[in-house]
């Protein structure tokens, strides 16, 4: 078979399954901060509690099928849920683009990339509803990041150094000191603004939620692609703000949540993350050459 029939073949496969995934995970964003089961009861329709056969739950396609409404009441089911499925399923299929096909990461590194996007996707649409970060995700993800590179060290080898993987390989107690090292330094950053915040503008701009949210990123991603993250993220929060501002629905003390900006960071920094070292690794250069 053509290399490139196979590549398709396994880039279509890596989108459906983030479709399904991205179906779960809209049960998630719901039960989560509602302390229910996420695997019990089946699903449900949360309007008048009908069972939703698996005709009906097929990602994407059951909601277009049944023009957005509920087979036993008629009523609306939020757009939300189209939406976090095809944004799961582009997340899963652009990480396996750039990440296996193109670095050539191993699956190990993928599926880290995949399921920390799959915490930030849910942190942030609850973030959007409920104003609040789940501690189950970001403490779970705080364990998971330190204890998945230790197991699969490849996570924190330099990027684009596939090619010389020998030379480049990473043991696993280095793997551990670097997520480590990452959850720090992405959390400490964060915590320095929320205390500024307090100090300057006598109110929280992001909070401890967010603090621990970026810890959990920095713990996958490395202290170097987490102060890409930290200062991407900003940009995203500027954007919006102007569209509102535009838009006239910028008010005084008005509240955005800060988790989706850098959910949006770090799923923009992950599939870019050799471009982005880089030009991290030449400006360090570039200020030790200044300080020498
Ligand atoms: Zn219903």
């Amino acid at each position: 078979m053509e290399i490139h029939v196979l590549c398709l073949i396994l880039l279509t496969l890596a989108v459906v399954f983030g479709l399904i995934m991205g179906s779960f995970l809209n049960v998630c964003i719901f039960r989560i901060p509602r302390n229910e089961s996420i695997v019990w009861p089946g699903s449900h329709c949360p309007r008048c509690g009908g069972i939703i056969g698996w005709y009906d739950n097929i990602p994407l396609v059951s909601y277009f099928l049944l023009k957005g409404r509920c087979r036993s009441c008629s009523g609306e089911i939020s757009p939300r849920y189209p939406l976090v499925e095809v944004l799961t399923g582009l997340m899963f299929g652009v990480f396996f683009y750039s990440l296996v096909l193109k670095a050539g990461e191993p699956l190990s590194v993928y599926a880290a990339y995949c399921l920390l996007g799959c915490a930030l996707l849910v942190s942030s649409f609850i973030d959007v509803e409920l104003y609040v970060i789940p501690n189950e995700i970001t403490y779970l993800g705080m364990v998971f990041g330190p204890v998945f590179s230790f197991i699969f060290p490849a996570l924190h080898r330099p990027p684009g150094s596939y090619a010389a993987v020998d030379a480049m390989e990473v043991g696993r107690w280095d793997a551990l000191a670097s997520s480590l090292c990452g959850m720090l330094v992405a959390g400490g950053l964060v915590l320095v603004f929320v205390v500024l915040g307090q100090i300057a503008l006598r109110r929280e701009a992001m909070g401890m939620g967010d603090v621990k949210l970026m810890a959990m990123i920095g713990g996958i991603v490395g202290w170097k692609l987490s102060v890409m993250v930290f200062f991407i993220a900003p940009f995203f929060a500027l954007l919006f703000s102007l569209q509102l501002l535009l838009r006239g629905q910028l008010e005084k003390g008005h509240k955005i949540p800060y988790a989706p900006f850098l959910s949006i960071a770090a799923l923009v920094a992950i599939p870019l993350q050799g471009p982005l070292i880089r030009f991290l690794d030449s400006r360090i250069y570039i200020f030790s050459l200044l300080w020498s």
